[in-house]
């Protein structure tokens, strides 16, 4: 951050974000070995009888000052593709401690940040990661978040494929 002669403030890095999310992203706050992430994860899907997944992809194109969510200036498409890989190892780390597919899911949304950043192959590997790890079949809405800027043909195509119900622009 500088501050330029008039006295305004120019904004030409990323603050740190202390939102909603903070301290429960912090992994120094809250570090659960196996056994309690087990618990927990169990113990929610005892008293669950439906249950709706968010999924969060933190790149954007620009980033904006007034933003509270959890996000990073898009940089490159490895930094993407590094993330799809590990949303699908966590995906199947969960799914070793708890039955992902024994509550019904409703509903599914990607946000962000700017999910339609995910390349036609992320969208691919990810909806496969979906399908093989949850009971899609119970799906009503699976809503994808879009920027206007990123729309292609290729990427609506993928989405289709997957089993995307809702574009949400923003
Ligand atoms: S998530 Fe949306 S509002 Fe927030 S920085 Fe990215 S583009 Fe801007």
């Amino acid at each position: 951050m500088k501050l330029v002669n008039n006295g305004l403030v120019k904004f030409d890095y990323q603050f740190p974000l202390y939102n909603f999310f903070f301290p429960s992203q912090s992994m120094s706050v809250f570090r659960p070995g196996e056994t309690q992430l087990s618990d927990v994860l169990n113990g929610a899907n005892a008293k669950a009888t439906t249950r709706a997944l968010y999924f969060h992809i933190p790149f954007c194109e620009a980033i904006c000052s007034f933003c509270p969510f959890t996000r990073g200036l898009y940089k490159n498409e490895e930094a993407i593709n590094r993330y799809t890989k590990a949303l699908i190892k966590e995906i199947e780390y969960k799914s070793r401690l708890v039955d992902l597919k024994a509550v019904p899911v409703r509903a599914m949304f990607f946000g962000g940040g700017t999910p339609s950043l995910l390349s036609p192959q992320n969208i691919n590997d990810v909806g496969e990661a979906l399908h093989r790890f949850f009971d899609m079949s119970t799906v009503e809405e699976f809503s994808f978040e879009f920027n206007i800027t990123s729309v292609t043909r290729e990427r609506s195509v993928a989405l289709a494929d997957i089993g995307v119900t809702h574009a949400r622009f923003g």
